[in-house]
């Protein structure tokens, strides 16, 4: 076992953690003992977040020494993971034996228990977030107890378990939904005005089985990014002038200035699935590594009125954005989901690594955003007040209920989570 003094900072920088201790351990046991003699514990998964969801005044612990665990049930169509691996690790594993998971992240760098935590998503209209894929979890619990939670097993209490803020224990393995290996093309179109990403939206987040647009908002225009799924899509671009924009001839990063080639392959190549789906590779720094975000989910039908705000907006944030990115996703119903009940458009920031800079804009983007119905992501920055954003949660008083039952002395309770829950 590792243990570490503090202090541990979040990937961004912008956050160190107030834990006392860091621990590391190699046994199921030995992170059993340390949650049992805790007075406050919280698990940290690659520390991906831009806030304080994973902070503790604790201790924290990494999951990531556990031995490792990938066990593919091909009749069930189901992996098992250990909860610190990474997306891309689980991928290759996963690919090589001709198995595939439903969507990924914009990189694979982030661990799979952390991100399933804060509700993490990609793209595509059909697509859930990835805790969608969650059938099965285990969990050390507030005394070192061994609990598992199951979809089949637990149906009435397991869709408020995964998208859990890391409130409900500490999570060692989880099983997800596999399906047989596929291809994925990827094109880029640059100069897409955005009056016809606006106007002919469902056509542009149709277009492929992932679509993303990136914009500054102040310029009128946007690049529509397709990531077409050869068996369900076709293998070709839609055309070169699609949209009136241009096909892009050569490999593009969304932030101006950064190396192409940090980028997934593009150009119409297909490959792999883990290999498209995300816009980053893993091996190379994903989006910029000097940065800050936040991200606001809408209901779909919102898209065109939240367009028009930030649009008017856009020329008043130019100077602390470095790229803002627009994904749907489906309907779920995982309680604490940002996309629970309802089809949603969400809209991204990538904001310069200047947080007092930052945050007077974000809140004026978020005063325009939030009466239109929006829910921040859990694992980035906001200027709205935890009564706010509980009150978007219809389920919120049931998670409350189920925090209570798992975690009655609220040992891995943080500030994140008791302002949220109101305690
Ligand atoms: C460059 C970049 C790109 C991003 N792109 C996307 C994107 O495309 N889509 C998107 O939705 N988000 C995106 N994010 C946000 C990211 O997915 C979330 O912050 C996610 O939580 C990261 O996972 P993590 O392992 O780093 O979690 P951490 O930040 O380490 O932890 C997040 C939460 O999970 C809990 N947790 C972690 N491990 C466990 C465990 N074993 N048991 C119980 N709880 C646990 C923690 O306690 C905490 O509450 C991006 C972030 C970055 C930095």
């Amino acid at each position: 076992m590792l243990t570490t003094g503090a202090p541990a900072h979040n990937w961004a920088g912008n956050v160190t953690f107030g834990a006392a201790r860091v621990h590391r351990p190699a046994a199921l046991d030995e992170l059993r003992k340390i949650v049992a003699g805790a007075a406050r514990v919280r698990a940290l998964g690659t520390g991906h977040s831009f806030n304080r969801v994973a902070d503790t005044d604790g201790d924290l612990v990494r999951v990531d020494g556990l031995p490792r665990r990938v066990e593919i049930d091909a009749e069930r169509s189901a992996v098992t993971v250990g909860a610190g691996l990474r997306y891309a690790e689980v991928a290759a594993e996963l690919h090589a034996a001709g198995f595939a998971l439903a969507n990924l992240a914009s990189l694979p760098h982030i661990s799979v228990a952390g991100s399933v935590a804060t509700g993490t998503h990609g793209s595509g209209d059909g697509r859930r977030g990835l805790a969608s894929a969650v059938s099965a979890l285990e969990l050390v619990g507030p005394e070192g107890d061994l609990v598992t939670l199951s979809r089949d097993a637990d149906p009435g209490r397991f869709p408020g378990a995964v998208v859990s803020l890391g409130a409900l224990g500490v999570v060692t393995a989880l099983t997800l939904d596999v399906e047989p290996a596929f291809e994925v093309a990827q094109w880029v179109y640059n100069g897409v005005p955005l009056d016809t990403v606006a106007e002919r939206f469902d056509e542009v987040t149709g277009a492929a089985y992932s679509v993303s647009t990136f914009t500054d908002w102040h310029g009128g225009l946007g690049t529509v990014w397709l990531k077409r799924r050869t068996d369900v899509d076709g293998t070709g671009p839609p055309g070169p002038g699609w949209l009136g924009g241009t096909a892009a001839d050569a490999l593009w990063h969304p932030i101006p200035g950064m190396p192409a080639e940090f980028c997934t392959e593009q150009l119409g190549v297909p490959g792999p699935w883990h290999e498209r789906l995300p816009h980053f590779r893993p091996g190379f720094t994903p989006s910029r590594g000097e940065e800050l975000q936040s991200e606001l989910f809408l209901p779909r039908a919102a898209a065109p009125a939240a367009f028009a705000a930030l649009r008017e907006v856009g020329a008043a944030f130019a100077p602390v954005l470095q790229v803002s990115e627009i994904r749907t996703i489906a309907a779920d119903e995982q309680w604490l989901s940002p996309a629970y009940g309802r089809d949603t458009v969400a809209v991204h920031f990538t904001w310069i690594k200047d947080t007092e800079a930052v945050l007077p804009v974000l809140a004026a983007v978020e005063e325009r955003l939030l009466p239109l119905g929006a829910r921040p992501h859990w694992g980035k920055l906001t200027t709205a007040a935890p009564a706010t954003v509980a009150a978007r949660y219809e389920r919120l008083p049931d998670f409350r209920d189920l925090v209570r039952e798992l975690d009655p002395a609220g040992r891995f309770r943080n500030d994140f989570a008791a302002g949220l829950l109101g305690d």
